[in-house]
């Protein structure tokens, strides 16, 4: 069977980041928390004709900024969701959460109600590009957050999202913002590069880029930083303790399925029955969300998308691509493809063997090019 895994969005900030290009919205008047929990729920309702009596075995609480929720909503929810859906009993919650002086008071309480992961999107310590990034906290802000961490016997499980390569950056102060992170000992670090996203404010200004030359170095000595410091890449952009992958991501990465709900919230549900695999989008905006039954289009994914996603997802993992898995999880006989696998192998993306596919250092490198040849 398949994993299947459930995620929330939750669409308000209180500030919108220039680089943003997720769905979120900044807060206008008080967020009406309980209606918008029912409404999560009557969605969730809808969806179980797709997914049967699948166990769940992880929840992503995503947005925007979920945290912005009470504890006692948020508690509510959760309640809620495990009357509905059958959850695995080792079952991995995670919520987002943004520095604030508001966040110290309830970081610690998030456990008490069954989230057991947070994930903190700092993405600088530096007081000059926190700024530049329109974000709401300062430096002492974090550090107060983090330290709430420290000297507690319990190992909080937790993930420092950073950004890498911003506008004007130096490389040491790249490095600098990843050697604090990596002073608070969280479990798991999303370290990664701003992109500049069509549409966000980012992309209409003239920014001082870095040089691709520049950002491999950052890329190399941060690399060689979190390995030191016991961090193991499991992904692109993704570094964690020892048994400390986040269990929600790694199920998107392996093709497994997941519901969305809240505005915006993508969903992939493979129905074995039928053979196919079908997409869900939830309309974007709360009014339209409200006013369509939350369901903007429904539709089965063709070969060509299925076969695109999968090497898309599963060539994110470090890890080699059991060749099994393409039937197991698509459907589709290896033979089907194998003409683009030769392709990719005579041009030094993949390499393989009776059991497996595994990506090159040319063919991470080139990763669009090596997906272009799916497409
Ligand atoms: S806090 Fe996160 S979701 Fe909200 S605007 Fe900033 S980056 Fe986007």
């Amino acid at each position: 069977m398949i994993p299947i895994s459930l995620y929330i969005h939750i669409p308000w900030c209180t500030k919108k980041c220039p680089f943003c290009d997720f769905n979120s919205y900044t807060i206008k008047t008080k967020i009406e928390e309980k209606k918008y929990i029912d409404l999560l729920i009557q969605d969730l309702k809808q969806e179980l004709p797709l997914i049967k009596n699948r166990k769940i075995h992880s929840i992503f609480i995503g947005g925007g900024t979920p945290s912005l929720f009470t504890i006692n909503n948020l508690k509510k929810l959760i309640k809620k969701i495990k009357t509905i859906l059958l959850i695995n009993y080792k079952i991995e919650i995670t919520i987002e959460s943004y520095p604030s002086e508001k966040e110290k008071k309830k970081i610690l309480q998030y456990q008490k109600i069954g989230i057991n992961r947070i994930s903190l999107g700092i993405q600088t310590f530096n007081n000059k590009y926190i700024k530049k990034l329109n974000r709401n906290y300062l430096e002492k802000d974090i550090i107060q957050l983090l330290n709430t961490f420290k000297n507690k016997k319990k190992i909080y499980n937790f993930n420092i999202d950073i950004m890498h390569s911003l506008p004007d950056q130096s490389i040491q102060e790249a490095i600098l913002d990843l050697k604090k992170a990596i002073s608070f000992q969280p479990t798991h670090i999303s370290w990664y590069e701003l992109t500049i996203e069509p549409n966000t404010p980012f992309y209409y200004k003239k920014l001082n880029i870095l040089s691709e030359k520049n950002k491999l170095k950052i890329i190399r000595q941060g690399n060689k930083i979190l390995k030191k410091n016991g961090y193991i890449q499991y992904e692109i952009s993704s570094y964690c303790k020892k048994k400390y992958q986040c269990k929600h991501n790694v199920n998107y990465w392996n093709f497994g399925d997941y519901i969305g709900i809240g505005c915006g919230a993508h969903g992939k549900i493979t129905d074995k029955i039928n053979n196919s695999i079908i997409r869900t989008i939830k309309h974007k905006h709360i009014r339209d969300y409200i006013n369509d039954n939350f369901l903007q289009k429904k539709y089965v994914l063709d070969t060509k998308e299925i076969i695109l996603e999968f090497f898309m997802n599963k060539l994110r993992l470090k890890r080699p691509l059991l060749k099994k898995d393409l039937y197991n999880f698509t459907g589709i006989n290896k033979k089907f493809i194998q003409k683009n696998i030769s392709k990719c192998i005579q041009k030094g993306y993949l390499t393989e063997d009776n059991k497996y596919w595994k990506i090159t250092k040319k063919g991470e490198l080139f990763l669009n090019s090596l997906l272009e040849i799916f497409c």
